[in-house]
């Protein structure tokens, strides 16, 4: 029975996910489709959360919840997105380590895993091949139908050998469950001491694990997969890439910094993705932080020319806009008003003997002779213009 076949090995592969009876490169030929058994791993996370119903909440709980999300959204863009991904700066063996059990507490997959993925998105941005497109997939499919998807399961190690060649890295990308695991059950622990050692704070084991597993991993999750589908719907575009990605400040706040997603697919190799001082990027300083400590090194800078370039095309938008929107708009409107304007001018002149009244008959207007303005009174008149009284009328005739 091939189905039962491949719902045992669905069911495997929660353990062991390099575990499958075909090869990647088989797996990754099928076509693009939603498998239920994928799903039930991110229906589990949504319904924890209405734990809540049962376990209430508690000041400690919730600012463990955004602690969590934040100390893991770190994770996830500070270290599978520009480490694993990218390397835009270097560490030990020991502290790759360290960070790639870091990004396992995301719960997002072995950092191999998502860096093979992710490298294949800049490789295929917004065309066909691209797993997670908004454009071309919808956004649903881009935000998270995607993962539930079988051939998007297997990580190609043959595209990944820089990472392939540690072994440690290699087992946590295969039983990628054991640091969630341990995770949760870490929360579950410490609620149920703190419920005992101080029980001033109100909370609980079960509340901490809803709280700071399912309802902050949820909301990671979600503002993570911003990045895949709104991050190329949203926002503005600095540099022209081949692909739709776009600048936004709402995104770089939900994903500490991920949100200037243009800037990055231009020049994928540096450690920083807000350009500009403006452009807050909490991952970046997070990590120049830790360079402090000698923990990484090496953060890769924006090179010069990428700055001339987005300079620019600055200019060339400023340009453009002032010319188009304005100069030349009202160059147009020039256009149209002048001759007309020039043509109701000389029909006036022209015509304006025959059309003016006169003036004889009305109050004088004008400048009279005399050199007084008198406009709109009766002048007074002058004594030289007094007419010489009549002469005395002739005695009637006898
Ligand atoms: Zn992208
Ligand atoms: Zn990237």
């Amino acid at each position: 029975m091939p189905s039962l076949r491949r719902l045992f090995s669905s069911l495997v592969q929660w353990i062991d996910s390099d575990y499958s009876t075909e090869s990647p490169e088989a797996v990754r030929a099928r076509p693009d489709g939603v498998n239920l058994v994928r799903c039930l791993p991110f229906v589990v996370l949504h319904l924890g959360c209405l734990g809540v119903l049962w376990v209430g909440w508690s000041w400690f709980a919730v600012w463990t919840a955004v602690a969590l999300y934040f100390g893991r959204m770190f994770a996830v863009t500070g270290i599978y997105h520009r480490y694993f991904s990218h390397k835009s700066y270097s560490t030990s063996r020991v502290g790759q380590f360290l960070l790639a059990v870091w990004g396992a507490t995301a719960v997002q997959r072995g950092a191999l895993w998502w860096a093979y993925h992710h490298r294949h998105h800049h490789l295929h941005s917004d065309d066909p091949e691209d797993a997670h497109s908004p454009h071309v997939h919808g956004f649903w499919w881009a935000h998270i139908g995607w993962i539930t998807s079988r051939r998007n399961f297997p990580t190609d190690y043959s595209k990944i050998r820089d990472l392939a060649r540690y072994p440690e890295l290699v087992w946590l990308n295969r039983f990628d469950i054991v640091v969630p695991v341990l995770f949760a059950s870490g929360l579950l622990g410490l609620g149920d001491f703190l419920a005992h050692a101080a029980p001033a704070l109100g909370t609980s084991g079960a509340q901490l694990l809803v709280w700071g597993f399912f309802i902050s991993t949820t909301a990671l999750f979600h503002g993570t997969s911003c990045i895949n589908s709104l991050a190329h719907l949203m926002g503005g575009r600095r540099f022209e890439t081949a692909d739709d990605s776009r600048n936004s400040l709402v995104l770089a706040f939900i994903t500490l910094g991920e949100g200037w997603h243009n800037n990055h697919h231009r020049y994928m190799s540096a450690t920083r993705q807000g350009f500009y001082w403006w452009e807050i990027d909490p991952t970046y300083y997070g990590l120049k932080l830790l360079s402090f400590t000698g923990f990484i090194w090496g953060l890769k800078p924006v090179p010069a020319s990428i700055y001339e370039e987005a300079a620019q095309l600055a200019h060339r938008d400023t340009v453009s806009r002032f010319s188009v929107s304005s100069v030349q708009q009202e160059i147009n409107t020039l256009r149209r008003v002048v001759p007309t304007a020039a043509a109701l001018a000389i029909a006036t002149v022209n015509s304006g003997q025959a059309v003016l009244p006169k003036k004889a008959d009305g109050p004088a207007w004008h400048k009279d002779v005399s050199g007084e303005l008198v406009g709109g009174r009766t002048p007074a008149p002058s004594p030289s213009a007094t007419p010489p009284p009549a002469p005395p009328a002739p005695p009637p005739a006898a």
